[in-house]
């Protein structure tokens, strides 16, 4: 059995005064509400990262994550932050490979392969995240796109770490659209991607892998979406932001 993993990513938003709230809002309904066992993670902004934990206290139901780190280790980097940082505040999971990063900040296959490394040696959990736009879908190629992206990003590492990331797939249709990918278009595309990682690395370590779907998931399609066999929780965009949302979507989990 995977474990099922719901994932906020607030991405560059909330003051650190409304992000206080948010965190600490979730963290009492999911503990008054949600049942089950899947695990919840807010990806927040950095300069954050220290004052939620400390929200969050000893809630081991929550744990944290950054959405980005550098492909180096330490130096002379102006404005950039480290895995061995993250790892010194004591965060476990790091988002790799956003769309946003890959549009907006020209991040390819080559430096997530880099950043991935850094993340796995520093003992961080990628969740390394692909997808296709628009354009790519219509014209029938969203199949390759992705496995091409996981395989370039991954492939290189062995099955022990291959073991320890975590995948996202984010249609960048769906993202911040409000146009979720239909619960088949997502158990679709989870199933080619594990296919895919068991041509390399074998149908047993192929089955480990945690698969997130991301995409305007909301309170209204998480359970479906997270009911499909090859879908394993979500990473949450917009719906992440607002604390009873989230915790329908973390429902949807359970
Ligand atoms: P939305 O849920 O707002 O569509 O964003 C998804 C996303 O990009 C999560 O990383």
């Amino acid at each position: 059995m995977r474990q099922k993993i719901v994932a906020g990513n607030w991405k560059m938003n909330k003051t650190l005064e409304e992000a206080n709230i948010l965190a600490s809002e979730v963290s009492g309904m999911v503990a008054d509400e949600v049942r089950g066992n899947a695990k919840v993670i807010f990806c927040v902004p950095f300069p954050y990262l220290t004052a939620i934990k400390g929200v969050l206290g000893n809630n081991s139901r929550i744990a944290l994550g950054a959405q980005n780190c550098s492909e180096h280790e330490w130096g002379a980097y102006t404005g950039e932050v480290s895995a061995p940082m993250l790892k010194s505040l004591g965060i476990p999971y790091v988002i790799l490979g956003h769309s946003e990063r890959r549009q907006f900040f020209g991040e390819d296959a080559k430096l997530l392969a880099k950043k991935t490394d850094v993340a796995l040696k520093h003992g961080l959990t990628p969740i390394f995240c692909c997808g296709e736009p628009l354009e790519v879908r219509e014209a029938n190629q969203h199949e390759a796109l992705v496995t091409k992206q996981v395989e370039e990003a991954l492939f290189h590492l062995d099955a022990a770490s291959l073991e320890k990331v975590v995948i996202a797939y984010e249609p960048v249709w769906a993202i911040g659209t409000g146009k979720t990918a239909s619960a088949q278009q997502a158990q679709d595309m989870h199933a080619v991607i594990r296919k895919h990682l068991a041509s390399k690395y074998g149908q047993a370590v192929a089955d480990k892998i945690i698969i997130l779907y991301g995409g305007s998931v909301n309170a209204a399609n998480a359970k479906e979406l997270f009911a499909c066999p090859d879908v394993d929780g979500g990473l949450v965009g917009g719906a992440s932001l607002k604390s009873r949302d989230f915790t329908e979507v973390i429902k949807g989990a359970n």
